[in-house]
């Protein structure tokens, strides 16, 4: 596969921009290698800069769920562009989704947009302080909430993958009130809320995580944690910007029947264009500017293009709820494929799935939180992304990250995905 321009534009790249790429999970450094350059998507394809396809299993890192350059919200965006990309004042747009989204998410009553997942968990958590008047929260080790301050303590995603959990500029200030537990263990924050009594405001966590590759919450574990919550008065928020409108129309939430106080959203929700958003309870929302005291704001927040592509995609999936069988379809035939392949091969490596996500851990034991997915084998994982690329399958750059599916996934696309899983097994353990 000649790759020829992808690597001119990346030594150039470098000249100009940190790493040579504008987020670090893309320069490939966890599987080594060089990042391919995109000059266009369609469908289930995303092609590089020479001109070879490649099948799409992370779809922008999940926001690209009907496949990528989807008529619906391409037709959208041109439609809204015609009128003007900035106003910097209210739409009537922004209620449309505003009330789409109350309408699909459980837990949102009130929301507010803004424009990227980072932002949205930085004001849910300033919010939840500003409505309990306490200071610190828990979060779960390997989750990640974006690049906000007082997140990156043992953050997930590209954070672990460069080995820098805790990163230089956060001072030891904002760390002290960032309160660390394992995924999947209520004894855990049993004992933190006992040891900080009335002083916690907020407990964020991905309710299924993705960012330490995917893994899922045991029987009763969201249940226990919202039991603990309501007792304690701490708000509950379920960062669901991978989540959201991906394992249900109402996200991880409505799947497994437990209602948050806050919820944060990204990625689907902006179909591709730059949005994120957080929503809760009308008491909790009240508590934002200028409704109430909690100060945040956004100059470009619910713009026109944006609240366009947005709508559109919301609104095909909310009427479209089939999508989500057929992505749960898609899914399994993928990751039990994988399994199934493994085993005649004669490996009995991890797969985590649930509806259109999977993580195929390079470890042969159960992965349920970050301890037990830092046990993969990420040297072996990095020959399997390179094979599985050489062969046309376009995976994230990283063990610790889910896969993303999109509808656009036919039967024949899944047998190929399927194909090049077996000859990658084969290359990478006789090498
Ligand atoms: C991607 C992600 C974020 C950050 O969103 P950005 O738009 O990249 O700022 C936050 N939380 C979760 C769970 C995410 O997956």
């Amino acid at each position: 596969m000649n790759i020829s321009e992808s690597k001119r534009l990346f030594a150039h790249a470098q000249n100009f921009i940190p790493g040579g790429v504008n987020s670090p999970v893309r320069a490939f450094r966890a599987v080594g290698g060089d990042p391919i350059f995109i000059k266009r998507a369609d469908g289930a394809f995303i092609f590089d800069e020479n001109d070879n396809g490649y099948i799409e299993l992370i779809n922008s890192w999940g926001p690209m769920i009907l496949g990528h350059n989807h008529h619906l919200i391409r037709e959208a965006v041109i439609d809204a562009m015609d009128s003007g990309t900035s106003f910097g004042a209210p739409t009537a747009k922004e209620i449309e989704i505003a009330e789409l989204i109350v309408s699909m998410v459980p837990s949102v009553e009130k929301v507010r947009m803004v424009n990227s997942g980072t932002e949205a968990t930085m004001s849910a958590i300033r919010v939840a302080r500003g409505y309990t008047g306490r200071d610190k929260f828990i979060k779960m080790e390997g989750h990640y909430h974006g690049h906000g301050d007082s997140f990156l303590i043992s953050a997930g995603s590209g954070a672990i993958t460069m080995g820098n959990p805790d990163s230089p500029g956060v001072t030891k200030g904002t760390a002290k009130d960032t309160l660390l537990a394992p995924y999947n263990s209520l004894e855990a924050i049993e004992k933190l809320v006992d040891a900080n009594k009335g002083e916690i405001a907020a407990l964020i966590l991905e309710p299924v995580p993705g960012n330490m590759g995917l893994v899922t919450p045991m029987p009763g574990y969201l249940e226990g944690l919202r039991e603990i919550c309501t007792r304690e008065g701490i708000v509950l928020i379920f960062d669901e910007v991978m989540t959201g409108f991906r394992l249900a129309p109402g996200g991880a939430q409505e799947l497994f029947g437990v209602t948050p106080d806050m919820t944060t959203l990204g990625k689907i929700i902006g179909g591709g264009m730059p949005v994120g958003a957080y929503g809760g309870k009308k008491e909790i929302m009240e508590h934002v500017s200028p409704a109430g005291p909690v100060y945040q704001a956004g100059t470009l927040s619910g713009n026109p293009i944006a609240m366009a592509a947005g709508l559109a995609m919301l609104h095909h999936l909310n009427d479209h709820r089939e999508l989500y069988g057929e992505l749960l379809t898609i899914g399994r035939k993928i990751a039990e494929g994988i399994m199934k392949i493994n085993l005649e091969l004669g490996y009995n490596y991890t797969v985590n799935h649930l509806g259109s996500m999977y993580s195929l851990f390079f470890s042969n034991d159960p992965v349920v939180d970050f301890e037990s997915a830092k046990k993969s084998d990420t040297v072996l994982f990095g020959k399997y992304f390179q094979a599985m690329l050489k062969r046309g399958i376009y995976l994230a750059p990283s063990q610790f990250e889910s896969l993303f599916l999109s509808t656009a996934l036919r039967d024949d696309l899944i047998t190929q995905i399927l194909q090049a899983h077996r000859e990658s097994m084969i290359e990478i353990h006789s090498a």
